[in-house]
């Protein structure tokens, strides 16, 4: 058992501006436990009587600084959880902070580099990388995506998420055993073998989830998401099976209703937007004060969901995110007290080891066989399964005179042999029975002739047989009439029609004739189109939703949608990966013809070494020398060689392998974006849609029309005298500076993303150069009132 209190970590989330420096410090004696002072502003702590002080002080296992780097992340927090989990105790790490902190940066990462991969990613790798190198044990790990929003659970890896929404898949829902244990009822768990396969895991949940959020039901901040990977391990043999559950959770935001940042309201403990964490509050405070017996885990559903990592079985960290600017001052102070709270909670991890009855049952039989064979050792007889013929005859004999003593307190007396005794059981029965059948047997023909018994049987039975035919004969008629009479009634009614229904589907029956297996094998060959791109079954049905949504997609609005990317920030994220994806393609190819040729030349190395070895013994023959118990230089040379082969072998496949999981990441990262840019396209379109409505017919496209939300800032002001409505929201939704940055500079359209979406007119293409002009603005609201008609919205 491990007693430990849980962990707490800060970090903090880098400023945007410089001049916010001055707000905090962080004091890291080597001795002392590091602290965070956040200092309040003059501006913020004069003015009013009440609030005297300063500043605030707060200690932390370890606090991150701006410029922490998620691999320093991983190091300090995740891998010592990691590592408990991995013998056997459970884990759970759980990111608190207000929205925009960085929770889902520090738990999932970041949504463009491979490098700003966060927690989870890297705790799949570092998990399975151990997995392989222990052959000790037998591994088998399982995950599972659960989002709670509202009080209700959803699973984000239920399959049918492809065809339904949130709303309509059944709610994860919480059981409690009389044991007092958790279970989580329609929360799929899926077996990953492999990283790929967790990883993969992983995206499907991030889509579902996004694909499911509207802008009504902002999930992202206001749910909690729970990544667990579960995890078995096994000593081949040993009927002991340890589990163990590792909680990676990414809360909902932290921030409080009456922040007003100013004022007496400053720094007084504002209320939870979100009902839940209130309640995650209520219990932690529970566990915190000494000698309190009622802990309120059932009022939500996280908290019960979490209870064995809220003072319970498990090694619990947390991570504090905090965004220090001015205006999230009392934020983060909240943020901070809540994980000063949270230092007090001990937990108690014990190994969750149970007995596998399956092998249990073996090592029972083992045991069994072993009894016997001493038993057969004491006893000095060999006792088989079956009682000897000389033995059964014996016991026939003691029944029968058992049965035949007169005297009601005779015994039969077996000795102490189950075997004999069970025998005895059965001998009885089965004379009782057949007592029975002769009783019944004689008793109707006690006054009749015992010779005209048989003969009557016999007629008897044939002439209920021949009843038995005619009626069976009767039923068939009857049956088949009734048959010929619903057709007919059905005939007169439906004649004509059925006929042209008929005639029609023989006609575009979409199966070949005389091919019975048509309609199962089109699905099949289709499907395996879908998969040829992809390496596992989740990815594809990734790409899958993607391209199901264009499909739907009519030719105009395929045209906005590419102007929609093109304009999209996200698209130079996406083309980056991309152009990164294909470098790390060409090294893996390279990589690979390397270690071809390296596998070759370890081939030859080792021809040489034996042919050389072939030589020795030759040439000892021939001469007469002994053949040397040693190598000679020559072969020696060889071996070192081959060493040195293998070591460059090694060192590539390891290469090879590290490149794989890479391309796999960004790839997914990849289809992520497209499915957000997506998402996003259909969110405007529908925008713009429903506001055509509304401002119909007296419509012009320069002052009703909304810019593409994402467009770059550069765009944006340039398509000025096209948007002057909606540029405060354009802005709230501007994606991080450095991608805009790089969009300014670039002149050109990016490619085309998709290959299979039609190239766009070249006279479509607004807004490409600086030196804009009317005619280009004119040339851009006729494209787009193009699209308007073609898609019937004008
Ligand atoms: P939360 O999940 O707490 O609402 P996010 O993780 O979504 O916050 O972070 C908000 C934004 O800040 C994101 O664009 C994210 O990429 C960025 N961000 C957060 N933390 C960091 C960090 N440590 N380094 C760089 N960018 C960060
Ligand atoms: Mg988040």
């Amino acid at each position: 058992m491990v007693k430990q209190t849980i962990q707490i970590f800060a970090r903090v989330k880098p400023t945007v501006r410089k001049q916010q420096q001055g707000i905090y410090s962080i004091d890291e004696d080597e001795k002392l436990t590091p602290s965070l002072e956040i200092i309040l502003p003059r501006d913020l702590a004069d003015g009013f009587v009440n609030n005297k002080r300063e500043s605030y002080r707060f200690k932390f296992q370890r606090i991150f600084d701006q410029d922490a780097k998620q691999e320093t992340i991983f190091e300090n927090i995740a891998k010592p959880v990691a590592e408990s989990v991995l013998a056997g105790y459970n884990g759970t790490i759980f990111a608190y902070g207000q929205t925009g902190s960085g929770k889902t940066f520090t738990i999932t990462g970041g949504a463009e580099r491979y490098s700003d991969r966060g927690i989870i990613p890297r705790t799949l790798s570092y998990i399975f990388e151990q997995l392989q190198k222990d052959s000790s044990k037998i591994y088998t790990t399982h995950i599972s995506y659960l989002e709670i929003y509202n009080e209700c659970g959803y699973d984000l890896l239920d399959p049918r998420h492809e065809a339904s929404s949130l709303e309509d898949l059944p709610k994860v829902t919480v059981l409690e055993d009389p044991d007092q244990n958790i279970h989580l009822k329609n929360l799929s768990l899926h077996q990953a073998t492999t990283e790929e396969e967790a990883l993969n895991l992983l995206f499907l949940g991030d889509t579902n989830r996004m694909i499911a959020e509207t802008p009504m039901n902002q999930a992202s901040t206001r749910s909690h998401c729970i990544f667990t990977i579960h995890l078995s391990s096994k000593e081949p043999g040993s009927a002991t099976v340890r589990h163990a559950k590792l909680h990676l959770v990414d809360l909902a935001g932290s921030e409080r209703v009456a922040k007003t940042g100013v004022g007496g309201q400053l720094l007084t403990e504002a209320k939870y937007i979100n009902l839940s964490l209130h309640y995650l509050e209520q219990v932690i405070i529970a566990l915190s004060e000494k000698h309190r017996s009622h802990i309120p885990y059932r009022n939500s559903m996280m908290t019960s969901v979490l209870r064995d990592s809220l003072g319970g079985n498990c090694m619990t960290t947390m991570i504090a995110t905090l965004s220090l600017e001015k205006r999230n001052i009392d934020e983060s102070i909240s943020t901070c007290r809540f994980a000063q709270r949270v230092a007090l909670i001990k937990n108690e991890a014990v190994l969750n080891e149970e007995i596998d009855p399956k092998l249990m049952i073996i090592r029972l039989q083992k045991e069994i066989q072993e009894l016997k064979d001493e038993l057969a050792i004491v006893t000095g007889e060999q006792r088989t399964e079956a009682l000897t013929e000389a033995e059964l005859l014996q016991l026939e004999k003691l029944i029968t005179s058992f049965l035949e003593d007169q005297d009601p307190e005779s015994k039969l007396e077996v000795g102490a042999d189950m075997r004999k005794i069970h025998h005895c059981f059965h001998y009885l029965k089965k004379l009782l029975h057949d007592k029975k059948i002769h009783r019944q047997s004689t008793a109707p023909s006690e006054n009749k002739d015992q010779n005209c018994q048989e003969p009557l049987k016999e007629e008897e039975y044939k002439k209920l047989r021949d009843i038995l035919q005619q009626r069976d004969n009767e039923i068939n008629i009857l049956v088949n009439m009734l048959k010929k009479e619903k057709k007919k009634a059905q005939d007169a009614l439906h004649l004509s029609s059925m006929d042209r229904s008929e005639l029609r589907h023989g006609q575009s029956s979409p199966f070949p004739p005389g091919n019975p297996d048509g309609p199962k094998t089109l699905p099949l060959s289709a499907s395996t189109q879908a998969l040829d791109s992809s390496t596992s079954p989740y990815r594809s049905s990734l790409l899958h939703r993607k391209t199901g949504m264009r499909e739907e997609m009519s030719l105009g609005r395929q045209e906005a949608f590419e102007i929609f990317k093109r304009d999209h920030a996200d698209s130079v994220t996406i083309e980056d990966n991309k152009q990164i994806l294909k470098q790390r393609f060409s090294e893996a190819k390279a990589l690979g013809e390397s270690i071809n040729e390296a596998r070759s030349k370890i081939g030859r190395l080792k021809e040489e070494i034996t042919q050389r070895h072939v030589q020795q013994v030759a040439l000892g023959i021939s001469e007469n020398i002994p053949v040397p118990s040693v190598p000679d230089q020559l072969e020696e040379k060889l071996r070192s060689q081959l060493e040195e082969e293998k070591r460059r072998y090694k060192t590539m496949f390891a290469r090879l392998k590290a490149l794989k999981v890479e391309i796999e990441h960004l790839q997914l990262l990849m289809d992520k974006a497209k499915v957000k840019l997506q998402k996003e396209f259909e969110t405007w379109w529908a925008e713009e849609a429903t506001s055509l409505q509304v401002n119909s017919p007296a419509v012009t496209a320069s002052n009703h029309m909304k810019p593409f939300p994402q467009m770059s800032e550069a765009q944006h002001e340039r398509s000025q005298p096209l948007s002057n409505k909606s540029d405060v929201y354009a802005r709230k939704i501007l994606p991080s500076p450095g991608p805009l940055l790089r969009n300014q500079g670039q002149s050109s359209p990016a490619a085309p993303v998709e290959d299979s979406i039609p190239e766009r007119p070249v006279s479509s293409v607004p807004l490409t150069g600086d030196s804009q002009t009317d005619s280009d603005i004119l040339a851009f609201i006729k494209a787009r009132q193009n699209i308007l008609q073609r898609t019937g919205f004008q």
